[in-house]
């Protein structure tokens, strides 16, 4: 598994949503590298592939109204309510980091790609090159909460 200290970093980066009705403000510690996650949760929210980036919470500040699905009992998943831009994935249980989508940070362009999870749950359409570490669905829910029953 990578290492994601090594890619921690402090310092700034903005971020917005389609309209602009929502911006974030990232100012501490965050990890300046994404993962992806082709479960079928993932797959369907996003429409293709999910990939995120962390951020401290206390390095956070949102402006603007955002709407939260709770899309299990351990997480939720945030969006501008008038535009629909994907915003954040979350680990709601305790003050865990938000995992940020990295594409609406023009910041984040240069986030290498550091893991790649459920690949192979991975549609043709979604393979996404590079040598970085990758896991199948049975080597990361061997480790990790999941949600049963992901099925397309
Ligand atoms: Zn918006
Ligand atoms: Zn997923």
């Amino acid at each position: 598994m990578t290492d994601i200290s090594v890619y921690r970093r402090s310092g700034d980066l903005s971020g917005r949503c389609l309209c602009g009705s929502v911006t974030i403000e990232i100012s501490g510690s965050h990890v300046a590298a994404v993962g992806a996650c082709h479960c079928a949760m993932c797959r369907r929210w996003s429409g293709m592939v999910m990939s995120d980036f962390d951020a401290a919470p206390e390095a956070v500040t949102v402006t603007g109204k955002v709407s939260r699905y709770a899309s299990s009992n351990f997480a939720e998943r945030a969006f501008c309510p008038t535009c629909g831009s994907h915003l954040w994935f979350r680990d709601t249980r305790d003050d865990e980091p938000y995992e940020f989508m990295p594409g609406i940070f023009a910041g984040a362009d240069d986030f290498p790609l550091i893991s790649e999870i459920y690949i192979d749950r991975a549609p043709g359409y979604a393979r996404l090159a590079g040598d970085h570490p990758k896991k199948t669905r049975a080597e990361y829910e061997a480790r990790s909460l999941f949600v049963e029953g992901d099925d397309p």
